[in-house]
């Protein structure tokens, strides 16, 4: 039985692109699911697409959101289940609202988008019993590799958690994460998900009009809209990380508006201002998003002075699983979702899409990993090793310091190096493993000098 219905028209031109369009509204008493059908045209634009997308909004906070493509987005929220993105539960009286995310609107023809809401009282169904959060247990130190970026038909992804928790185990992941677009609301079915062989991390993509990034480890949904005089990105930064999580800058070079609305990394106070990392490897190397860019852009803020941390992530939707993809080694004291993501912080791991690769430094009796600095006094050599194995004939290593390539060696299957650098003449260094067509195999983290006296 139909308890409210309510219809919203907008003629949406340039000027209502990158905005947060709320529709409010009250509902009575007894509604046991709520309907939204949002629809709109063109879709297409000159050859681009036109994307809105719906987020839902209850009398206590958010509900859910789908971020995905599609001129006809439908949305069911019940008790007895919810159309994936946003939380099945009751369907309470009070102030709700629901939001129209303008992602690409093109210049050219308006876009007609209609809204149309509904709350019926029907015959429920069973809910399901809440997810209990699974348990892996704690390993020692060691080297642990994983996964911190994907996608389930919570947003845009083809496959659903269980594909993406076999895709992990198949490549002999010990983590992975799922971090949906503006969604948190497969987390439940995630951390439910972990196991001895396999743990399972908590994330969001937050998905802004100017650039992603990831919220890794975090639980809950992260407000990502910002506002002129209003949220910041950097507060929002600032919650990640209070919230225990890692704001990890993703893709900061792919291509953006209109091809992808908002891919790049367009938030000036981000630059890389209060991010815990970045993600210089996206899917596979040679993807469309533009890594050897990502890769250059970490080397000016290293040369800046920053210690920022890089990472990989595979970003997958469930499409292309044959690419060589990029995985994150981490030296962790432990394998649990907080000892993992204190060591990507710490900068405690190399990225790989098959070799090993060890970095170590020292200068008399001190010594430093990736992602340490290394105190050796003004003058005094330090000593630079690295080691590798799984590499190909034709795989060259190479040092690089403050940015520059310094040498490169053959790499071919297991080897080592090791160079000498003069402490005060160098900020950082970093080794990188290249096949003979220049294709980033493995990189580690830097090595910082602080040059003490
Ligand atoms: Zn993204
Ligand atoms: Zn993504």
């Amino acid at each position: 039985m139909q308890l409210f219905k309510a219809a919203f028209e907008r003629s949406l031109t340039e000027r209502d692109w990158k905005q947060n369009i709320l529709f409010s509204f009250q509902l009575p008493r007894g509604a046991t699911h709520l309907r939204v059908l949002l629809e709109y045209a063109p879709h297409e634009v000159s050859g681009y697409l036109n994307m809105l997308t719906l987020a839902v909004f209850d009398p206590s906070g958010w509900r859910g959101a789908g971020h995905r493509h599609g001129d006809r987005h439908e949305v069911v929220i019940g008790a007895d289940g919810a159309t994936p993105g946003y939380l099945p539960g009751p369907v309470p009286p009070g102030e709700w609202a629901v939001e129209v995310d303008t992602h690409m609107v093109m210049p050219g023809p308006s876009c007609q988008m209609k809204l149309t809401i509904r709350a019926d009282s029907d015959p429920e169904g069973q809910p399901a019993p809440a997810p209990v959060p699974g348990r892996t247990a704690p390993r020692g130190p060691g080297w642990y590799r994983g996964d911190l970026h994907a996608h389930s038909p919570h947003s845009d992804a083809r496959w659903d958690i269980p594909a993406l928790l076999a895709f992990a185990r198949a490549r002999g992941l010990d983590f992975t994460t799922l971090s949906d677009h503006n969604s948190t609301a497969g987390l439940a079915e995630m951390l439910a998900a972990s196991a001895d062989d396999l743990l399972t991390l908590g994330g969001m993509e937050l998905t802004t009009f100017r650039g992603h990034a990831l919220a890794l480890g975090v639980h809950q949904w992260i407000d990502w809209r910002t506002r002129p005089g209003g949220r910041s990105m950097d507060q929002v930064a600032e919650e990640v990380v209070s919230r225990g999580g890692l704001f990890v800058i993703a893709h900061p070079s792919a291509p953006g508006d209109p091809y992808c609305t908002g891919c790049d990394w367009r938030h000036p106070g981000l630059m890389p201002g209060g991010a815990s990392a970045v993600e210089v490897w996206n899917m596979d190397w040679r993807s469309e998003v533009n890594n050897e860019d990502a890769l250059a852009l970490a080397y000016r803020w290293l040369n800046q002075g920053c210690r920022l941390p890089m990472t990989a992530g595979t970003d997958n939707h469930g499409e292309h699983l044959d690419l060589k993809y990029g995985f994150n080694v981490v030296y962790a004291a432990e394998l649990s979702e907080a000892a993992v993501l204190r060591a990507i912080g710490a900068g405690h791991l190399y990225l790989s899409s098959g070799p090993a690769l060890g970095l170590q430094a020292r200068a008399g009796s001190l010594a430093a990993m990736m992602g340490d600095a290394l105190a050796a006094p003004a003058g005094e050599a330090i000593r630079v090793a690295a080691s590798w194995s799984g590499c190909a004939p034709d795989d060259r290593a190479a040092l690089v310091v403050d940015g520059e390539e310094r040498e490169r060696v053959p790499a071919g299957g297991q080897g080592s190096a090791a160079w000498q650098i003069e402490s005060g003449a160098a900020r950082w260094c970093h080794v990188t493993l290249r096949d003979s067509q220049g294709t980033v195999l493995a990189l580690t983290n830097p090595i910082y000098f602080t040059g003490g006296s």
